[in-house]
């Protein structure tokens, strides 16, 4: 079960519906479903990709 944390309509309570630019790869209109942690401590949403680069 929490392995679909992700899919279907838990998405769409997000603002955007969990899509918009990734702020590290700059592709627009993909889903952002990760929060990383910025060197200035900062939250950004990631998409997937970018969210394993980091790790
Ligand atoms: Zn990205």
């Amino acid at each position: 079960m929490a392995s679909k944390n992700h899919r279907g309509k838990t998405l769409w309570k997000l603002p955007s519906r969990g899509r918009g630019t990734c702020p590290l790869c700059n592709r627009t209109r993909i889903k952002l479903l990760y929060e990383i942690v910025t060197e200035d401590g900062s939250m950004e949403k990631v998409c997937k990709e970018c969210s394993k680069r980091k790790a």
